[in-house]
């Protein structure tokens, strides 16, 4: 089998990508990478070093002092931050207010495109995010870009939540859900476009099955014996 198959799948907040992504990984026996869990590990480290988001060298600075991996342990992949495994921190809200003004910042994208970019060299790997088509991959063999209805992805995400946040309204969530969209898709660097060669994906009515089937589809033909 060819080890350099790069399916690069990008979109909204919330629209089942990660989802997808592992299920394809796990089908395919590729590599996955949740690029957004990097952006959100370096909003928590900001946040629990009161980094000012607007200052350069702060920035920079913290960037040197913060050290990401990922890890598998039983069939689950977790993100470290210099070590500690922050799986579950950075899907709190507290982070998920606060990531999209820092994935905005030049020199996170830079130190974050990366680290990507190294993880992808001579693997077959699934990457999901919001530029990976356009910046991270622009070769990638096939390229997705997810939508759905907003109030369905914000009904998606408040489920997923609400066990272990039990006093969240769903309208925090399509809240958070609708200013995300409007930042990643209006920042001055790397914004969320679709690249002009991504197969668009609206999942508003298709099962998990139906569009994992609906993405190999576009796969299989890279994948050689
Ligand atoms: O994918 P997820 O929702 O976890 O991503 C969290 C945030 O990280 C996004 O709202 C976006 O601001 C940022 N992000 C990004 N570029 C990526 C992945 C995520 O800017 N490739």
């Amino acid at each position: 089998m060819n080890n350099n198959i790069v399916v690069a799948i990008d979109g909204y907040s919330s629209c089942g990508k990660s989802t997808l992504a592992k299920a394809l990984a796990k089908e395919l026996h590729f590599i996955y990478v949740d690029s957004g869990a990097m952006y959100r590990a370096v909003t928590l480290y900001f946040l629990r070093h009161n980094i000012d988001f607007t200052n350069h060298a702060q920035v920079a600075d913290a960037l040197h002092n913060i050290h990401l991996n990922f890890k598998t342990h039983n069939h689950k992949t977790f993100i470290t931050l210099n070590e500690e495994d922050v799986s579950e921190e950075i899907r709190q809200m507290h982070v998920a207010d606060k990531v999209s003004p820092v994935s905005a910042i030049k020199e996170v994208r830079v130190a974050m495109v990366r680290q990507q970019q190294r993880m992808g060299r001579s693997k077959n790997i699934i990457m999901d995010g919001r530029d990976i088509g356009t910046v991270v991959f622009p070769d990638a063999q096939v390229k997705l870009f997810m939508t759905a209805d907003p109030k369905i992805r914000a009904e998606r995400r408040y489920k997923e939540l609400l066990p272990t946040n039990p006093n969240i309204t769903l309208e925090e969530v399509f809240d958070n859900l609708a200013h995300r969209d409007y930042q990643d898709t209006t920042r001055q660097e790397s914004p969320l476009i679709r690249a002009q060669d991504a197969i668009i994906l609206d999942n508003t009515d298709l099962s998990q099955d139906e569009q994992l089937l609906f993405a190999l589809s576009h796969i299989e033909p890279f994948i050689t014996e």
